[in-house]
């Protein structure tokens, strides 16, 4: 036993590298760094994974920005059950055909046969509205707006990717009903800029802001928003996060109607929104390399990591206090920092180790800075290297954070802009697509178009499709024709293949 525990030890001392790299092998990088970095760990049923504390911290950053902005806007949240008739799925077919490949259903109770089948939330419109029916009388009880964090369960086929695509996953998913269209439309706008800003400023992620196509659209809603990232080592889109214009349709099927002022009784306007934790998986993928994860500082739960460099039988009590010091300096400056004071590790393993785990900054402090009243720093980022005078480290530290999360975003965007092409052909459309572009075309916005593209473009590493219609839409010139069918084209779309 004791050689095998020996023979560990020495694996450990060496085994900190990612063995694939992110430019040779993406699929199988992304897999090793998830790991590697201990944001998850696989679980013995596939697609289902276990959130180890550093994704859930990052999960809970974004909980705390978004939490009170919902408040502000006076969203509540609340709890409904995670099952469901399946019967009542069923009341709104479009919506239960989307999902129904996806929808796991509990037969079974110990030996006992359920009498009905009960299916688990894939999301929670069917479950919510009969009591948004029972609770919304007149005008007075609206807007109704409620919000619950959860996990829901989608048991999708093909390959799970972990955060990306798995099959139970936490988010959180706010359902309102509004007096009017416009308020409801309003209402959708204001909630995609917060996914926005999840994504920019806080993951340091560039998305798009736009509408799905019809393809896209989910089931039984009027239109969907999206925030799209793109990931350029696969070119593929991400839809990053949603808000469901749910129109009338749903309230037409369960019966969510008030009186209006003139005692009038008409139907509600709803929307659904939510964002999950594949916010993580896209924050991975794009500024992840071959060291392993790179933390934006917003949502890094460690900001700092001090790490004593003793050297030979120079002061190393003096290096310790000065390392234990530099932390409670930087803490009471609201700066994350932790000491890594283990004498069992080397201080080269100890910064392969917290480079796996992405954080922002490390300060080594040895008795060269102890005699120069210094610390030596260095950025995840971009490796650059420096001496802070100690008289300025708060100070420095900070600007280096704010600096950091700029140019992870910065860097992230103008990879993303490289990757944008315009194009008018069907030829120049397979050629960018080949190159891996994110595709921004003149589209005629028919459904069979969008279909006769996936359908022509699909090979065994996918197939292209609608990423999403800008908001922001480039002059589309009179006279612009489709890419794909040449009939006269009615907006710019972003194409590509997607997670
Ligand atoms: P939906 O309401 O279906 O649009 O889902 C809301 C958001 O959840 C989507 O925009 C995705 O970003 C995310 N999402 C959807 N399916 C999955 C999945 N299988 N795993 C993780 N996140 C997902």
């Amino acid at each position: 036993a004791k050689v095998q525990s020996g023979e560990k030890n020495k694996k450990e001392e060496t085994d900190l590298k990612l063995s694939n790299r992110k430019d040779e092998n993406f699929g199988d990088w992304y897999s090793e760094v998830v790991v590697s970095a201990e944001l998850i760990e696989h679980y013995d049923i596939s697609g289902l994974y276990i959130l180890r504390p550093s994704a859930v911290e990052i999960w809970e950053t974004l909980q705390a920005f978004f939490d009170p902005e919902i408040k502000k806007m006076n969203v509540k949240n609340c709890y409904f059950p995670m099952f469901v008739l399946e019967s009542h799925m069923k009341k709104k077919k479009d919506h239960y055909d989307s999902f129904s490949q996806e929808v796991a259903l509990v037969t079974k109770s110990g030996e006992s046969t359920m009498d009905i089948p009960l299916a688990i939330r894939p999301s929670s419109e069917t479950i919510m509205y009969p009591y948004y029916s029972k609770w919304i009388r007149g005008h007075r009880d609206l807007p109704l707006k409620l919000n619950q964090w959860c996990n829901v369960v989608r048991w999708v086929i093909g390959d799970p990717t972990p955060f990306i695509r798995s099959r139970e996953f936490l988010w959180q998913e706010g359902h309102s009903a509004f007096a009017t269209e416009a308020e409801a439309h309003a209402e959708a706008l204001e909630i995609l800029e917060l996914y926005r800003r999840i994504y920019e400023e806080y993951l340091a992620v560039p998305v798009i802001k736009g509408t799905k196509s019809e393809v896209d659209t989910f089931g039984g809603a009027v239109s969907t928003n999206t925030v799209e990232a793109f990931i350029p080592n696969t070119g593929r889109g991400i839809q990053g996060a949603t808000t469901h214009c749910l129109g009338q349709k749903f309230a037409e099927k369960f019966e969510v109607n008030f009186e209006d002022e003139k005692r009038d009784k008409t139907m509600v306007w709803q929307n659904s929104w939510g964002y999950s934790t594949r916010t993580i998986g896209a924050m991975v993928m794009v500024h992840g390399d071959d060291k392993g994860l790179v933390l934006p500082p917003k949502v890094a739960s460690i900001q700092v990591i001090v790490i004593p460099v003793p050297y030979k039988d120079a002061d190393t009590q003096g290096t310790n206090d000065a390392c234990e010091l530099t932390v409670k300096i930087l803490c009471e400056a609201k700066i994350r920092a932790e000491l890594d004071s283990r004498d069992n590790h080397s201080p080269e393993r100890k910064y392969s180790e917290w480079e796996m785990k992405g954080v922002p900054l490390r300060i080594e402090i040895g008795p060269n800075d102890l005699a120069n009243k210094q610390v030596s720093v260095v950025r995840r980022d971009n490796g650059a290297k420096m001496d802070i005078g100690n008289a300025d480290l708060v100070e420095e530290i900070k600007k280096l954070l704010i600096n950091i999360q700029q140019n992870m975003f910065n860097v992230a965007k103008q990879k993303r802009d490289e990757c944008i092409q315009v194009i008018h052909t069907w030829d120049e459309f397979v050629e960018a697509l080949n190159q891996r572009k994110m595709i921004l075309a003149p589209w005629c916005d028919e459904k069979v178009v969008e279909l006769d593209v996936t359908e022509k473009t699909t090979n065994e590493i996918g197939a292209a499709k609608v990423l999403c219609s800008p908001f922001d839409q480039p002059e589309l010139v009179e006279g612009t024709k489709c890419f794909a069918s040449g009939k006269p084209a009615k907006k710019w779309t972003y194409w590509g293949r997607s997670y």
